[in-house]
């Protein structure tokens, strides 16, 4: 038989399917995919539900529901202060996910470089590589993740077609700088470049901090594609309703390659994120308050264990060094070890890596109930004593 596709066919099944997978085989609780273990605002549920009774349950508009993208706009310009046109430079997609290959597919030609920074979410290198492009990998490294300008700078070229940068980043728990997005948006610039903006824990920021798209940097705002996910900021992340914003000239084309994918999203949906997109503040500081206090919680609990815990200043991610306890194999072998034995699914931080990676870190997911994650610490500190007996 001919094969199939080999940028398909060869990739594996994502890390977080195969770790939720075991924390099912084996019992365990489940700190690697992340997903809050309690459903978001029971409001904005019962607006889906009476939407999906009122009907209609047709084809919404393929750009998406109206009054969803009013009010994305909306929020662009309540928390970013952009303005922006809710008809032309607004779509809706099914995810944050399809948000990403709608905007890779319509802008990157066979031969343009894509530049990403590792560690990188799963389905960025695939996508690129499947439309043709080649991705150009630059790092930050924990502990610190910082990015290194002079490697930046030279990942530019005349064949750069894009960066793609998430912010707030998983799993780093990064927050880039104001000088770091300022270096980017300027290479940008220079280089003729546009950016995709993986954006979907803008509304999970810590410690009193605000998240700034990188849209909102000097001579930016037409050349990103500025992506959200209801999922991350109304903590259902089953829902895949993402939106995308970006200027009229960027957004034609990717609703093109929409139109094909997915063309619209389930309208009751939609129209329960916009409802949820006009909550009060008291809303949205609530969510980032309530996952800093379960952060601080599981900080606390991790390090008094011996793990050596990295800052986290935004996301639902922890990570962990773990060779203060002695403990030296890989990642991804420790996490089969101690989904296993010790009944905690986590995922391997060298996952998010494309090459060569750091290899003693763990993420943990901690958007999840108080007594789950004092149980899965129970249950490691258990495993961590029967290992130095
Ligand atoms: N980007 C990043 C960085 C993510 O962590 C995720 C995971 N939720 C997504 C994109 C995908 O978002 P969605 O579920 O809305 O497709
Ligand atoms: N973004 C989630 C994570 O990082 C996973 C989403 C997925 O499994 N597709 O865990």
């Amino acid at each position: 038989m001919k094969p199939t596709n080999p940028v398909f066919t060869g990739v594996e099944t994502t890390i977080f399917e195969r770790m939720s997978r075991l924390a099912v085989q084996h019992g365990a609780i489940n700190l690697g995919q992340g997903f809050p273990d309690v459903d978001g605002p029971e409001d904005i549920r019962q607006k889906a539900a009476d939407t999906l009774m009122e009907g209609p349950n047709q084809y919404p508009p393929m750009l998406g529901h109206p009054a969803l993208r009013q009010a994305v706009a909306d929020n662009n310009k309540r928390f970013y202060n952009l303005d922006v046109d809710w008809q032309s430079e607004v779509m809706v997609t099914s995810g944050a996910t399809e948000a990403l290959a709608d905007a890779i597919f319509a802008l990157v030609e066979p031969g343009d470089e894509v530049i990403v920074i590792e560690p990188l979410y799963d389905c960025y290198l695939p996508l690129i590589q499947r439309a043709g492009g080649v991705a150009v990998r630059i790092r930050v490294t924990p502990p610190n993740w910082d990015l290194d300008l002079d490697a930046l700078a030279s990942a530019f070229n005349e064949n750069t077609k894009a960066i793609l940068i998430n912010n707030p980043m998983n799993p780093a728990a990064k927050v880039f700088s104001e000088d770091e997005l300022a270096a980017i948006a300027a290479l940008c610039v220079e280089n003729d470049c546009y950016a995709i903006c993986d954006e979907v824990y803008e509304h999970l920021l810590f410690d009193g901090e605000a998240h700034t798209p990188l849209m909102c940097m000097d001579g930016m705002r037409n050349r990103c594609v500025r992506i959200g996910s209801a999922g991350k900021t109304f903590s259902m992340t089953g829902w895949k309703v993402g939106y995308i914003t970006a200027p009229a000239n960027l957004l034609e084309p990717i609703a093109k390659a929409h139109q094909f994918f997915t063309f619209t999203t389930a309208p009751n949906l939609q129209q329960a994120v916009a409802y949820g997109l006009g909550k009060d503040d008291s809303y949205f500081n609530g969510l980032s308050a309530e996952l800093q206090r379960k952060r601080d919680n599981l900080a606390n609990a991790l390090s008094g264990l011996g793990f050596g815990v990295l800052p986290c200043d935004a996301t639902y991610f922890l990570t962990v060094d773990y060779s203060p306890l002695g403990l030296s194999e890989k990642d991804s072998d420790l996490c089969i070890r101690m989904v296993e034995e010790a009944g905690v699914a986590l995922v391997p931080v060298s996952a998010f890596y494309g090459g060569e990676a750091p290899e003693h870190y763990l993420r943990f997911c901690f958007c999840k109930q108080d007594h789950v994650l004092d149980e899965a610490v129970k249950r490691l500190a258990t495993w961590l004593e029967g290992l130095h007996k």
